[in-house]
């Protein structure tokens, strides 16, 4: 069985004081039981401080962009290595707001996948349709490019050591949910596509969910066979909110 992965994308939201009190409040919330984890993606400057805030504790820092080169001339960029330095384990790739806000492309996101895993990090590659596509019934195609860059770039060996998130673009901070059966089969898509390769790795990479999960949709969502944890944004924002996630998770 995979484990489930809760994992808090807070985007460009927080301070130095209100990023305290809300790790203060998660850490000192965690449900119990096991086969879960926690994370938490800060804004870059708050990263340091954020993972000596959760040192001791069973959560996790991750970030929630990086880039894909190593070092270098390239004002405003955030290394992979800078990333691991500072404590990270985790890096979001190619969310949707990268993708449509700073056009970044397929290659680029395979790229950055690429390089956060040769700094050790492990990679959480976002993957989702827009409502048009979806509703010009492009689903799974518009997947398949996003999943087939990073395949080519890295081969399918790299996602032993990485975390898909589906995200339907049009579930993304709407309010609008992916009934669990619309996510359900995505992620099934998502992981036979994968098993395409190597059933082996498919077999054990988490698949998770994003857009708008709650704590009163989560259970429907993680009780999914191939949903195997949340990428959550407005929720992850707000401790209470957060673990009542982290609790459906803990109760699955
Ligand atoms: C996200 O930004 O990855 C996300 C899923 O946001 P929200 O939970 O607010 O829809």
């Amino acid at each position: 069985m995979r484990d489930i992965l809760v994992a808090g994308n807070w985007k460009m939201n927080g301070s130095s004081a209100a990023n305290a009190e809300l790790v203060a409040g998660i850490v000192g919330g965690v449900p119990a039981g096991d086969g879960f984890s926690l994370l938490v993606c800060p804004p870059f400057p708050y990263v340091a401080a954020v993972v000596e805030a959760t040192a001791g504790s069973p959560v996790s820092v991750g970030a929630q962009n990086v880039s894909e080169h190593d070092k270098g001339a390239y004002t405003g960029e955030v290394s992979p290595g800078m990333l691991k330095d500072l404590g990270c384990e985790y890096v979001i790739v190619g969310h949707s707001e990268r993708r449509s806000l700073y056009n970044e492309t397929s290659g680029q996101v395979a790229a950055k996948f690429v390089a956060a895993q040769a700094a050790g990090l492990t990679p959480i590659l976002c993957v989702g349709e827009s409502l048009e596509e979806r509703e010009a019934g492009t689903t799974e195609a518009v997947v398949d490019e996003q999943l087939d860059a990073v395949l080519d770039a890295a081969g399918i060996a790299a996602f032993g050591t990485a975390v898909i998130a589906y995200e339907p673009v049009w579930a993304i901070g709407t309010g609008m949910t992916a009934t669990p059966e619309q996510a359900q089969d995505v992620h099934r898509h998502i992981r036979e596509r994968l098993a395409g390769h190597d059933g082996t790795v498919a077999a054990k990479v988490q698949i998770l969910y994003g857009g708008s999960m709650k704590g009163e949709n989560a259970a429907g969502l993680l009780g999914q066979a191939d949903i195997d944890g949340g990428l959550i944004g407005g929720a992850s924002l707000k401790a209470a909110d957060f673990l009542a996630i982290a609790q459906a998770a803990a109760n699955d």
